[in-house]
């Protein structure tokens, strides 16, 4: 396993997200490193976690973020909340791990068929604390409306993109983090067909 070294910032972002990806493409390929035994890797971990990337992920039990970018424990702090929103619980976390845990790429990854974004788009009256969840997506479907193509795709994309920005901007500590090179915030979409994660550009 590569080690990263936090002082070289931009250098460890790149690292990072190369990571990722090396481990989605294995994923696509069903060529999963083999995994460490599971108690020797309790007791490795016991000094302490050095995770090299936040994944803001959905709850969507189809996408696991240790599974499709095959990482094991100790590797990977995700945060999941469905439509892979960042209200201010989640901004805690995340705010944790890059001031604390020193994590120098956080990736927001949004779906293919997210029910969130779904429900959003149907528009109907949702129950309980549902219209939590559907009024952070909503600017993302005024959005993909404008747009051609699938309105379901176009909205979870654009939704990755806009929480990826949010992230970016909330201060102190990530703001500051980013402007600074020490830290990476970018959007990027799963398939759940092919299993496979494409970054998408970032407009910030
Ligand atoms: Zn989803």
């Amino acid at each position: 396993m590569k080690k990263l070294n936090h002082k070289s910032a931009m250098a460890t972002s790149e690292i990072a997200l190369e990571r990722l990806m090396e481990g989605n493409k294995r994923f696509v390929e069903s060529k999963m490193n083999p995994s460490e035994r599971m108690d020797e890797c309790r007791l490795r971990l016991l000094g302490g976690q050095n995770p090299f990337a936040v994944i803001l992920g959905c709850s969507d039990s189809r996408v696991p973020p240790e599974l499709i970018f095959d990482q094991g424990p100790g590797e990977l702090f995700v945060v999941r909340v469905a439509g892979n929103i960042a209200g201010r619980m989640v901004m805690g976390s995340i705010e944790y791990a890059v001031e604390h845990l020193r994590i120098p790429l956080i990736l927001v990854l949004g779906h293919t068929d997210c029910g969130a974004v779904t429900a959003t788009a149907a528009g109907n009256p949702l129950p309980g604390e549902l219209p939590v969840l559907a009024a952070a997506i909503q600017p993302a479907l005024d959005e993909a409306r404008a747009l051609q193509g699938d309105l379901i795709e176009n909205t979870a994309k654009i939704n990755a993109k806009l929480v990826s920005e949010k992230i970016s901007r909330t201060g102190p500590i990530i703001s500051s983090a980013v402007r600074s090179g020490t830290l990476k915030v970018m959007p990027a979409f799963y398939r759940l067909d092919t299993g496979e994660v494409d970054l998408l550009e970032n407009s910030c």
